[in-house]
């Protein structure tokens, strides 16, 4: 969940080989599929149900019964669409470097790029009916009721949703959507050559989790700011097609928010929760306000630390010398035990996740950086972490343990149509994950 997630490998620790990481500490993808074979296999059957769904076009009109298998269908087409997304995706993040997946991984894209095509009537057909029709629909039929919510949500959005010429005209663009993306992550992960600096200790490889430990670990600044240097000169070598990545972010955005008539980008990436603008600005307001405390306290570093200058690769070292490691084995046991005032229910399916490989544990080359959950409908969440034994990591696997419990109990108590929860309160339970943890 998170693009700006802290600390992964350890100065020190060594980065292996994925084949030399025992199985514990890696996630067992055969929870989804046993092997390729049998993801081809719900591949193809996701394939020939978003053509069922495509021929369904015209019938909406002719009643309940036609929009109730309308939407039984788009929920058996977006469960298959968990799996076969993720074991491709979390597979190209084993090593972003292997090309036979990837290369599987964007063929689900141009599936996706095909189901939005497929389903591209829809909306326009279902808001052509009246709402007091649909609204007798749901009132007579209790299968149909349990979409209510997300049928009048349609609803709301109305004035926003292009007719069918609109609507497929959007979908094939669509397909361009997450090249930006894409094309940073092949630029930073698969092909970046990882620069070498020489510390006080000695040569070390600047990867990703390197990085990152020793500006938490090392108490040398100018051993800091040499790794600070040389990592932003990675990036530096790159800045102008990095800019253009960016740029097309921003562009790719505002096509999507003017072609559906928003004023801004804001109001179109706030519509669908449906959140007025003014919570967002107020959220920015009142954290510009409030940051005098936080500057104050990096004034207070920086007198602590004994420095005569105060830098970015400054904020992440203790402010005593204090390198105790936080072994993953511990955290096993502290976690669940954190967890004990949410109940016993909690904590037991808390560690069932935590002893049954759901977790990918230690970096190692060509993995993807950061941390975050993902939520496998059907199977169970999957987390990814790159977790080098500091206690940012170990706040990390409490955080993104919090979305998976989330994840966990809302698939397993709410309808399919409303298992996946909204950005504006995902960070609720991740960041209650870390309280709990630190209390
Ligand atoms: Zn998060």
């Amino acid at each position: 969940m998170d693009l700006f997630a802290p600390a992964e490998a350890t100065a020190g620790l060594q980065l292996r080989e994925r084949q030399d990481i025992p199985d514990r500490f890696k996630w067992n993808l055969s929870h989804i599929f046993p092997a390729w074979s049998e993801w081809q296999g719900a591949y193809d059957d996701l394939e020939r149900k978003i053509g069922a769904y495509a021929a369904l076009q015209g019938t909406l009109a002719k009643g309940a019964d036609r929009l109730l298998a309308a939407m039984k269908l788009s929920d058996d087409i977006g469960q298959l669409t968990y799996k076969v997304w993720y074991f491709a995706s979390l597979k190209h993040d084993e090593d972003q470097r292997d090309n036979q997946i990837n290369a599987r991984r964007q063929q689900v894209q141009i599936l996706f790029a095909k189901a939005n095509q497929a389903c591209a009537w829809f909306n326009p057909e279902l808001l052509q009916i009246p709402l007091p029709t649909v609204q007798q629909w749901l009132d007579a039929n209790a299968e149909l009721a349990v979409y209510r919510f997300a049928i009048e949500d349609l609803y709301r959005q109305q004035e926003h949703v292009l007719d069918e010429k609109g609507e497929h005209l959007l979908s094939l663009a669509s397909r361009f959507a997450s090249t930006p993306n894409d094309a940073y992550s092949a630029l930073s992960t698969a092909d970046v050559k990882h620069p070498v600096v020489t510390l006080s200790t000695g040569e070390v490889t600047l990867t990703y989790g390197q990085y990152r430990a020793i500006l938490a670990t090392n108490r040398l600044q100018s051993d800091r700011r040499a790794a600070f240097e040389e990592f932003h000169g990675l990036f530096e070598s790159s800045v102008n097609t990095y800019a253009s990545l960016y740029h097309s972010v921003l562009q790719r955005d505002l096509f999507f928010s003017q072609a559906r008539g928003y004023r801004t980008t804001l109001d179109a990436a706030l519509h669908g929760n449906n959140i007025p603008t003014a919570v967002v600005e107020n959220l920015i307001d009142t954290t510009k306000a409030g940051a005098e405390p936080l500057r104050r306290y990096h004034r207070l570093r920086k007198r602590v630390l004994g420095l005569d200058t105060y830098h970015n690769y400054d904020t992440a070292i203790p402010l005593v010398d204090f390198d105790r490691k936080y072994p993953y084995e511990d955290v096993l046991e502290w976690l669940p035990a954190s967890v004990k005032p949410l109940g016993q229910e909690y904590e037991r399916q808390m560690r069932r996740g935590l002893a049954s490989e759901w977790i990918d544990v230690y970096e190692n080359p060509g993995k993807r950086s950061g941390a975050y959950s993902a939520p496998v409908y059907g199977v169970h969440p999957y987390m990814l972490l790159n977790y080098n034994d500091t206690l940012d990591a170990v706040f990390t696997l409490a955080h993104e343990m919090g979305h998976s419990m989330h994840t966990l109990l809302s698939h397993a108590h709410q309808p399919f149509v409303y298992s996946a929860y909204t950005i504006f309160v995902a960070e609720v339970p991740s960041t209650l994950s870390e309280m709990l943890f630190l209390d």
